[in-house]
């Protein structure tokens, strides 16, 4: 595989698991050092025996604004710089308006929203900076939206209400750092075999499931493909948006 990414720094959060871990790893692969930034340290540190010397630990619940930002800081402290952001945390708890538990609306907004925010702040002077030195000449913000961003569905309505509103905000931040050859991108999966999920009660999780057994999950790594695509495009290539189904899924 061509180093693309070489002498860059990328930072993903949620790389404990799923799309985030598959990206940490495609984005390493592709020759970039990689922050890899969730709760749980030791999935963490699994992930970053499989990559070596080139990947960092860091332990951090990103609803925490400190921690956000102290996992941005971490990385430049280790690295020097920060050329790629994967905004990919998220979480996704279903179930209907009318009696929904307000400590999942929460958790929702706290992490697919907050967290997202508080990362992109901290990281945005520096992917200005990397962009302008670097022989590239581009940095990369990468949001994980869904196609719960485009469609929204019953039962799914805080879930639509933050992937949606990340698509608003990250092309609002597209136009405002034209200039400084940002580039700011969403990928929209449809559905990946993750642990997703996993996290949803009793009762939900089987509808859930039952509503996606009779297609072909995606696999995480055919999402960092995607992300891989975006990321190592020429610097006159800026890939907006990518919406990326299963292929059995309406
Ligand atoms: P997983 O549940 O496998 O991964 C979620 C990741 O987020 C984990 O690494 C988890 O790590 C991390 N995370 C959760 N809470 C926090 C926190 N407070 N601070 C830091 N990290 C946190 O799910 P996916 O890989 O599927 O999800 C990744 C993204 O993809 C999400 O944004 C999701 O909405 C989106 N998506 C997923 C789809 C799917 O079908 N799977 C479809 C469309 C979009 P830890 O618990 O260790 O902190």
């Amino acid at each position: 595989m061509d180093a693309t990414l070489k002498n860059t720094v990328a930072l993903v959060t949620g790389a404990s698991s799923g799309i985030g871990a598959a990206t940490a790893r495609r984005l390493a692969a592709e020759g970039a050092a990689v922050a890899l930034v969730a709760r749980r340290g030791d999935r963490l540190d699994e992930l970053a025996a499989t990559i070596g010397d080139s990947a960092l630990v860091v332990q951090a619940d990103v609803t925490a604004r400190d921690q956000a930002v102290g996992a941005v800081d971490r990385t430049i402290e280790r690295f020097g710089r920060l050329d790629t952001v994967v905004n990919n945390a998220g979480i996704m708890l279903l179930g209907p308006a009318l009696d929904a538990s307000l400590d999942d609306w929460d958790r929702m907004v706290a992490l697919n929203v907050q967290g997202l925010l508080y990362v992109t702040r901290a990281a945005l002077p520096h992917l200005v900076r990397a962009a302008a030195d670097s022989p590239r000449g581009v940095a990369d913000l990468v949001n994980i939206s869904s196609t719960a961003g485009r469609v929204a569905r019953p039962g799914s309505s805080v879930y639509n209400l933050t992937k949606t509103g990340l698509v608003a905000f990250s092309d609002a931040v597209r136009q405002e750092l034209i200039g400084q050859r940002v580039r700011v991108s969403v990928v929209e999966p449809g559905t990946v075999d993750t642990e997703l999920t996993d996290h949803l009660g009793d009762g939900i999780r089987e509808a859930a499931q039952r509503q996606t057994s009779s297609i072909e999950a995606m696999r995480p790594e055919d999402v960092a493909d995607a992300i891989a695509y975006i990321v190592t495009r020429e610097r006159r290539v800026a890939v907006n948006e990518m919406l990326v189904r299963a292929g059995d899924q309406t």
